[in-house]
């Protein structure tokens, strides 16, 4: 296939992938594809799949996206094989987002293939991984995971013959990049752009967002009961927790174990998703927008909670933080895991020849290139090979 290297050229189709519901369709300010900013190579279309849900197959056929399965989430993959990982969080991200994206007559294909691809650039050992490597990377450019989430689909991916990467549509990789230094979006061109004028991504962006944080707040306390780092009565301190376990318990008198706490966080992501179905709407109404752009030139986010709801949520991530992310058995993980990214950084950067041929023989002709390549395998590791690397090296 000859391939032109186009930039974003508009191409026009039937929206084949659009369709909602017989009958439905999507609202004026949705994502749609005849007004997309289109792939950064020019292919033909498919004649039997939108463009948007192209993009999430090729996500779901990544290597990146099977390597989420074997990546912490807030406990180490090998920890237990029942908390969350990268994947089930990016799945049930997807979940979330689809309910809120087909109440709201947005585009849904183009939510789950956002929602999917959102934590492709995270590396292994979550959020004290990627603090280790943006250590290391501090003289080189630094590390910022969404970022990587792009290099990934952009040019780390290696599937087809015809372009590096995924080739993904411009509106995935509008939602991919959540957030972005002004140094960096420089470099980004029209992508980049909004961080430098602060204006907003289209609300199939925003809606993953948000899906993002609802779902890690409530699977998150799933996860700390379950890995006993917190308890059924510390957590009813939580004014959210204690709202709706009391609800349960009204309805379900004998109700105890798992089956309670499933039954509370099932309430509460119904309820912080409800609100964000009406809040967003009362907001998008307010606005009238007639297309996606007036959704992007718009300075502030209108996906959102209602004041009461953003209260609780946010109370909730806080205590999440102070009691679970903080507590002494993840920061000990945490510590450890800050050792074995260093010590790793160091090896490569000092012998790249430790690295596979395929990361070794790349373009390494100064410090920060290097630098960069080292970062680029090192963010690629699961936990676990991770793990092992540092014994094979040590
Ligand atoms: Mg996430």
């Amino acid at each position: 296939m000859n391939i032109r290297k186009t930039g974003y050229l508009k191409w026009f189709r039937v929206p084949t992938g659009d369709a909602m519901f017989p009958g439905e369709t999507l609202a004026l300010h949705a994502a749609q594809e005849c007004s997309s900013k289109g792939r950064f190579y020019d292919e033909p279309t498919s004649s039997y799949r939108g463009e948007y849900e192209r993009d999430r197959d090729r996500i779901i056929h990544s290597t990146a996206f099977r390597r989420l399965m074997y990546k912490t989430q807030v406990f180490v993959n090998h920890e237990g094989d029942l908390y969350r990982t990268r994947l089930t969080h990016s799945l049930e991200v997807a979940q979330i987002g689809r309910t809120v994206a087909r109440a709201m007559r947005l585009n849904e294909s183009l939510v789950e293939a956002i929602s999917l691809a959102h934590d492709l650039g995270h590396t292994p050992f979550g959020h004290s991984g990627q603090d280790a490597l943006n250590q290391c990377m501090q003289d080189y450019g630094g590390f910022e995971h969404n970022l990587q989430s792009l290099r990934v689909v952009d040019e780390l991916e290696e599937k087809y013959a015809d372009f590096p990467g995924l080739n993904l549509t411009w509106e995935t990789r509008e939602g991919i990049l959540k957030h972005c230094s002004a140094r960096n979006a420089r470099e980004l061109g029209s992508l980049g752009k909004r961080f430098l004028d602060r204006t907003s991504p289209g609300l199939e962006a925003q809606i993953v967002d948000m899906a993002d944080s609802i779902a890690y707040n409530n699977h998150d306390v799933d996860d700390g009961v379950r890995a006993g780092l917190i308890g059924l009565r510390q957590l009813q301190e939580q004014k959210m927790f204690h709202q709706h376990f009391e609800i349960v318990k009204r309805r379900y008198a004998g109700l105890e174990g798992r089956r309670l706490i499933y039954e509370v966080i099932r309430g509460m992501i119904n309820y912080v998703v409800t609100d964000l179905i009406d809040h967003t709407s009362a907001a998008v109404k307010a606005l009238n927008p007639t297309c996606i752009d007036d959704i992007r030139n718009h300075k502030k986010s209108i996906a959102g909670f209602s004041a009461e709801v953003l209260d609780l949520h946010q109370g909730l991530k806080r205590f999440l933080h102070k009691n679970l992310y903080q507590h002494e058995q993840v920061r000990a993980m945490n510590e450890r895991t800050k050792e074995i990214i260093g010590f790793l950084f160091e090896r490569y950067m000092a012998n790249p020849a430790l690295m596979p041929i395929e990361f070794s023989r790349r373009d390494r002709s100064d410090n920060k290139t290097k630098a960069r390549v080292v970062a680029n395998y090192i963010a690629g590791m699961t936990d676990r090979f991770a793990i092992a690397e540092h014994e094979r090296l040590n």
